[in-house]
Parts: structure tokens; sequence; C-alpha cells
């Protein structure tokens, strides 16, 4: 038995076997190829390179930028496996072995690069031999994608398993078989990566971070996910696997228990009411918000609707997916948010441009302001559903109020061009942004006066903030949501919104975290947004406590001075009062 530390993203408990995602396939099928099946077998050839490009390309995106030994190689690494990808001298060796023995492109390509494997291996030069297992690493990623061992195996999966990855992309979590996914853990991500959120959203317990899984476990070893403490363990031993099971048992109770919830609103003892929503990734999810109570959607991360179909939707094809959740919703508040693409949110195979440091680069309305194709068709698809229920309209990435007035001037097209072609909308379309910038948070009082609410989106603004890059595990403990600066910093905007009377909301992590509930309560917080399996916790906080006690907590832990202090304090004060806190 082994046990392995990592980040806890997704709460719950899964006992399952393991299914290593990017595992490497050993063996090498040979099979004669007719000659008429040649063509077919050069089509595989380019497809799976096309493929591993994308691939590498995603990486590429996600290197980390800057200087540094490490970072440098790496980025090197990637671009001399995309080189060996594209060289046409390489493709052609292959083609010419395939060609020439009739077999199956799986064994050509094995005997090309043992030929070139076994050359280099014979040099006096350390940096040559070296080379020869960056172009096995080429190979072995052409194989996976040849022998269908890799991504895309996930869609159909033929028993329950745990997925183990190395990394996870959002889109692989999206195109995963969810009914038989029962754990997700990999070595890389975070808790507001977005593979974290999905996971989530589809109530997935899961464990990122694990740095090192991979090399432990392997396909077919049984594993437990804690999503709850963030460890993964492989090959239990038998009482473990009891109190796992035992443990699996209490938390789908307590599950059970809170259901009842979802009939009741969410009000504090002295009255003050809450309004609870759901965030969501993709339509589907409306049905899971409805289940678990919420009052609205917070946030549709619109973005998932172009990760899909990888290219950008028609106007006609987003307008379908906003009706069905504003129908699904209806009459309750839908919040959906414009596109959000760029930074960690890339999707495979569609080039943003090769930044080197994306997070702070093209990304959502920057990106939308210069491409105001895709923005008008996502802008205009967005006020023709406002017709079919309760639409509100957000902004992401709003950093100052030039930007603000740029997205605002590009909307006040979109109605003009519909108002032209007779297309109905809602003229009084609330329309609101979302905080997640620093310079936006302190600005929010010139904000406040241009929009009707303001959503706290504290997974960037915390990343800014701290300085605190919200994907790397290894500085995770920074990511700090009790920080002083940021508690300061989200009184400040809070005040700043009600100074100008619109409603404040939350849409990032910290909503969901029943330790910060009732500080943020007691901060004037009025709306949270989470994930849908997060509210009937965060509702019975809200019940149980009144609006005077929160706020002395958020007072008192205002004057504190370390994270740590205020967390310790935070903590005495919610365990004191609650038996079972389910921290997600
Ligand atoms: C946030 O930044 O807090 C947020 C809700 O947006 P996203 O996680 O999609 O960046
Ligand atoms: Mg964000």
């Amino acid at each position: 038995m082994k046990v392995v530390k990592g980040i806890m993203v997704s709460p719950g408990i899964a006992i399952g076997r393991a299914l290593l995602f990017s595992e490497r396939r050993r063996t090498v099928p040979a099979y004669d190829v007719a000659p008429d099946l040649l063509p077919a077998e050069l089509a595989r050839f380019a497809a799976a390179r096309e493929q591993a490009v994308r691939e590498l390309e995603v990486l590429q995106a996600r290197s980390p930028a800057g200087e540094r030994q490490a970072a440098v190689s790496q980025r090197r690494l990637l671009e001399s496996q995309i080189l060996m990808l594209r060289d046409p001298d390489f493709a052609e060796r292959v083609e010419r072995e395939l060609a020439g023995e009739r077999k199956n492109v799986e064994w050509a390509l094995e005997r090309v690069v043992a030929a070139i494997t076994e050359k280099l291996a014979g040099s006096g030069d350390e940096y040559v031999r070296e080379r020869s297992a960056d172009i096995r690493d080429v190979a072995e990623r052409l194989l996976g994608h040849l022998l269908a061992s890799q991504r895309p195996a996930l869609a159909e999966l033929a028993e329950e398993c745990v997925v183990v990855a190395h990394t996870l992309l959002p889109s692989d979590v999206i195109a995963m078989d969810k009914r038989r996914v029962v754990g997700l853990a990999a070595d890389s991500g975070g808790r507001t990566s977005h593979v974290a959120i999905l996971a989530r959203s589809f109530a997935i317990p899961a464990v990122l971070g694990l740095s090192q899984l991979t090399e432990h476990a392997r396909t077919g070893d049984l594993l437990i996910v804690d999503g709850t403490r963030g460890q993964v363990i492989i090959a239990p031993d038998e009482a473990t696997l009891q109190q796992y099971r035992a443990g699996r048992e209490a938390w789908q109770k307590h599950e059970l228990e809170l259901l009842p919830l979802s009939e009741l609103r969410a009000e504090t003892r002295d009255g003050k009411l809450i309004a609870l929503n759901s965030n969501i990734e993709v339509p589907e999810e409306t049905e899971s918000a409805l289940a678990h109570g919420a009052d609205g959607v917070g946030l549709f991360r619109s973005e998932f609707l172009y990760i899909l179909p990888n290219r950008f939707p028609t106007e006609e094809e987003q307008l379908a997916a906003y009706r069905r959740v504003l129908a699904a919703m209806n009459p309750r508040p839908v919040t959906i948010r414009t596109l959000d693409l760029g930074g960690e949110k890339i999707i495979p195979g569609m080039k943003l441009g090769g930044e080197s440091n994306p997070i702070l680069g093209w990304r959502a309305v920057r990106f939308c302001l210069s491409r105001q194709d895709v923005f008008m068709a996502q802008l205009r698809a967005l006020l023709r559903a406002s017709v079919h229920g309760n639409l509100r309209l957000m902004f992401p990435m709003i950093s100052g109020v030039e930007e603000l007035d740029a997205v605002l001037e590009v909307l006040a097209e979109a109605k003009r061009e519909l108002r032209q072609q007779g297309e109905p909308f809602n003229e009084e379309i609330p329309v609101g942004i979302m905080i997640e910038v620093p310079s936006a948070a302190f600005t929010s009082d010139i904000l406040a006066r241009r929009v009707s609410f303001f959503s706290i989106g504290t997974n960037d603004l915390i990343q800014y903030l701290i300085a605190v890059d919200r994907e790397n595990e290894r500085i995770a403990y920074l990511y700090e949501p009790f920080h002083p600066g940021v508690l300061r910093l989200l009184k400040a905007v809070i005040d700043n919104a009600h100074g100008c009377g619109i409603p404040v909301g939350m849409c990032g992590e910290m909503a969901a975290d029943p330790y910060a509930a009732v500080v943020l309560l007691g901060l004037g917080l009025d709306e949270f947004s989470m994930s849908s399996i997060a509210i009937p916790e965060i509702k019975r906080i809200i019940r149980s406590v009144t609006l005077a006690e929160a706020e002395e907590l958020a007072g008192s832990v205002l004057e504190m001075k370390s994270y740590r202090d205020i967390d310790r304090r935070v903590r005495r004060w919610m365990e004191e009062r609650f038996a079972f806190i389910t921290s997600i």
C-alpha cells in the first residue's frame, strides 16, 4: 500500500481500478498490408502526426515562461519534438519503409526510429546520444495515437475506472465517459484549474497535484481517491479498504441529508436572503443545479461551448445552447459570461499566438475585442436568447474603464444591428462584470456606476493579487483566500458596489468553501455561485447563523495580520458550530 498526497479538488471517495491515461504501449503489432490499403496507412500516419503536433503545442502554450533553465529546456524539448514531427525527411523514411515492406505503419515507424536511435546511441557525443530519448518520446506519442491507446480512448470505456494521468486537459474531462469514470487523479493541476472545476461539476472525486503518481500507479491497480483529504492510496490493505468503504457510505449519507435543503431558501436566522447560484460549464448541468436547489445560474462559462467542437460555434449554435439553459432555469436568473478564452483555458489545436506569459496575455475580452467577428456572434446570440428567459450578461477579465467602455460599445453595436434586422431582444438586459483583475477591484467604485452587478472571480483575483499561478501545485500553499490583502480587497469591492446600489456576487471557488461562507456573508456578499454539489452545505451554514454574528466574525478577521491567524480563528469558529464540515 502506498499513500500519495496531492491537492483535494473535488470531494468524495472513489474506489476503483486505475486506468493510466497516457500509458505507453510496449508491443507494436506487425501485419501485412495489401497495396491498395497503403494510402490508408499513410493517412493514419499523417493524422497521428497532426494530433501529436497539436498536443505538443498545447504543452508548449502551458510551459512555464521565463529564462530559468528548466523552463528553457522544456520549451526547447517541445520545439525539437514538433520540428521532428514536421520534418519531411522523417515522414519520407517511414513512408518508404511502409511502401517497401508493405506492413502496417506502426511497424514501419518502429523500424525507422530503431535505426535512428541505434545510430545516435553509437555517437561519442553525450548530447547526441541523449537525443535518442527525445526521438523515442516522439515515437511513443505517435504510437499512442496510432494504437488509439491515448486520449480518445476515454470517450468509450468498457468498465468503471479511476483515470490516472500526468496532465489532464479540460477537454479530456468533457470528452470522457462520465458514467464509468469514478475518480480522477493527476500529477499536475491545482484547486482552481479547469479540470478541478469540471470534476466538481460532474461530481467526480478528484485529487490533482500528485506530482509523481504516474510513477507508481499502473493500469489495473486498485486505487482509493480520497477527494476530501486530497490523497490517493495505491493497493490499499484490507483494513484501509474497509475504512474507506465505510467513509464513502458516510459521505453519501451526508449528501442525502443535505438534499432536502434544496426546497428551502438561503436565509440567515435574522432574515438576510442570499442568492445561492450554480456555476455551470455545459447546458446539461442545469439539471444538477435544480436538483441541488440553485436560485439561478451565477456563472455559465461559455468557453466550454467553444472547447467541444474544436472550432468557434456559430451564432445559431450558441443561441440554441443559451436558450436551453434559460428555458431549463426559467424564471430563475441565468448569468452567461462572454468568452473567456486564453490563459489556462486553451483549446487543443487552436492557436492563440505562443505567448510567453499567456495568463497575462491575449485572453478573455482582450481576445474578443480584437476578434470582433467572434465577439459579435456571441453577443448577438446572447441578446437574441434574452427573450427566452431571465438572462444576465457578464464580461470577464475587465481591467478598467476603457476596456469596459469598449465592450459596452460592441454590445451597443450588436443591439443596433438586431434592431435594424427586427430581431427582438431584452432592451433592459442586466450587464455585469467579473471583478478578477486587481486594477478593476481597486477602481470598483468607478466601474460600479456603469454596470448592474459585480461578480468576484477569486480564482483569478487571488492569482493576480498574490502573484501565484492558480495551476501550479508547487506554490499552491501561497494561494490563500484568507490572506489579509484578499479580504481587505473583497471588503472594498463589496462596499463600493453597495455604495452605488448594485449587488455583488462571487463565482470563484472561494464561494464554495464552507469555511469562508460566514466571513463572506459578514463582508456583505449578496450572491454566492458555485458547483451545484456545494450548494446544500453552504445553504446549511447560511441558515444556521445570523448576519450580525457573521459581521462580527468578518470584522474581527479584518483586524488580523496574517492568513494563518485568520485561518485558525475561522476554523475554530466554524468547528465550534458545525460538526461535519465538508470542504470542497
Ligand atoms: C474566477 O476567476 O474566479 C472565475 C470564476 O473565472 P474562471 O475560474 O473561469 O477563470
Ligand atoms: Mg477568471
